[in-house]
């Protein structure tokens, strides 16, 4: 058997590893439960180490062409109705991150995904296959299907998110911990935007226990809406259809100018979010998770994504280094798990320090954002930003001389 890479899952992780892949020459099969390869009709911000991951990955052109580049990042008190600070995406934060930030539609940046894997002879795609467990024996692993149909490579990449059947078996930690939060998306036309807040910026209004998203999509088309509130849902949900009521409910303690956005809203959907704790090893054999299978995280830094991207860099690059024998899953997890540990665990706080505190914690909040420059918001996000991903590999490979 020549040497092939499985992959369990065909979204932005699973196709950004069988790219990073390819780049290395070495032969992938993504293998996608869905019976059709695409991505919800929403938004998804992307942070500069995202352009990094793109152009490591051969698609930076493509993606950029997809993207509106947003003037700054503006939070807002939600109750207030004005602005608490804005970092600005100007030509000092491409100069320090090296990249810009951006928006896009996320069916848009899958479908650049989606097309360059189609375009490259080492990646083979198939459809209405679940994996449902995995085997492993000397030299190869053997994905199952749902259908009991038997698929051997010589590693699988646990690409399938939040609710893995790789990660079933390889941890055994049981369902993801339920925040307790539900986010409503919702996207609308241009013309449907209160004109007010047609702002080219990522907006966030911050109230209590609850915060408001929007940003503009696809060349200023449509705007995405993202609306959030703390309410204890107990169970997890995803992309339930919901009335206009029931989104309102939790945005009646906001000021108008912010809860206009909810009233615009159509066709809203519904999530109950998910996460986990960080785990320091997501590797058995030869089989390693990536992406949300890995490390899921609460969407509040917008970085779940981004994340998965970086995960298929630092892939490709240990198997550019050492193959895809020995050790080779294990130094990819150990160059990821502090960074993306930080992000799942940070993710949590942000929500809860800055997102949606009340009273004097949101005083406070103000008082600090409102003191802070754009130099001093960089330094606070250089962690973050300012790094390709591939940080951890030098350090890890400097480490081990
Ligand atoms: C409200 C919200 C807003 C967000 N905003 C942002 C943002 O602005 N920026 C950002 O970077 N991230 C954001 N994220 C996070 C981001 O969406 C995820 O982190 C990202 O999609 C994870 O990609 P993935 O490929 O790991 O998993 P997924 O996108 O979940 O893909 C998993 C794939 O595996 C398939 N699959 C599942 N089980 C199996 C199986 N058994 N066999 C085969 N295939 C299987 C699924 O059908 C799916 O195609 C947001 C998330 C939410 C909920």
């Amino acid at each position: 058997m020549a040497d092939r890479v499985l992959i369990a899952g065909g979204g932005i992780g699973g196709l950004a590893t069988a790219l990073g892949l390819a780049q290395k020459g070495v032969r992938s099969l993504v293998l996608e439960k869905a019976a059709q390869l695409g991505e919800i009709g929403a938004g998804i911000q992307l942070g500069p180490n995202a352009f990094h991951a793109f152009d490591y990955l051969g698609v930076g052109d493509a993606a950029r062409k997809m993207a509106v580049y947003v003037d700054s990042l503006r939070l807002m008190d939600a109750i207030e109705g004005r602005e608490i600070t804005r970092i600005p995406l100007d030509d000092a934060f491409r100069a320090r991150f090296g990249n810009p930030y951006a928006v896009v539609h996320r069916g848009d940046l899958h479908g650049v995904f989606l097309q360059a894997c189609r375009d490259h002879d080492l990646i083979e795609l198939r459809t209405s296959a679940a994996v449902a467990e995995y085997d492993q024996a000397g030299d190869k692993v053997t994905a199952i299907l749902a259908d009991g149909e038997r698929i051997d490579g010589t590693l699988l990449i646990g690409a399938d998110g939040l609710w893995s059947n790789i990660r079933k078996q390889m941890l055994g930690d049981g369902a993801p911990r339920v925040s307790g939060h539900t986010t409503y998306r919702s996207v609308i036309s241009v013309d449907d935007m209160p004109e007010d807040l047609r702002w080219n910026a990522a907006t966030l209004w911050a109230g209590p226990k609850c915060h408001i998203v929007h940003y503009p999509l696809q060349g200023w088309k449509s705007f995405n809406l993202v609306v959030t509130y703390h309410n204890d849902a107990p169970e997890p949900v995803a992309g339930k259809p919901v009335t206009h009521d029931e989104v309102r409910r939790g945005f009646e303690h906001v000021a108008p100018v912010a809860r206009q956005v909810i009233d615009k809203g159509k066709d809203w959907k519904l999530w109950v979010l998910c996460d986990r704790d960080p785990v320091m090893t997501w590797v058995d054999g030869r089989v390693a998770l990536l992406g949300d299978a890995a490390h899921p995280m609460l969407q509040y830094f917008a970085q779940g994504a981004c994340m998965a991207m970086e995960d298929a860099v630092a892939l490709a690059h240990c198997v550019e280094k050492g193959g895809l024998g020995n050790d080779v899953l294990t130094r990819y997890q150990d160059m990821r798990r502090l960074r993306t540990a930080r992000v799942q665990l940070q993710s949590r706080e942000i929500g809860q320090h800055v997102y949606h505190p009340a009273g004097a914690h949101a005083e406070l909040r103000n008082a600090v954002m409102r003191a802070r420059g754009p130099e001093e918001w960089y330094d606070q996000i250089d962690w973050l930003y300012g790094s390709t991903g591939l940080e951890g590999a030098v350090s890890y490979e400097t480490r081990q001389h």
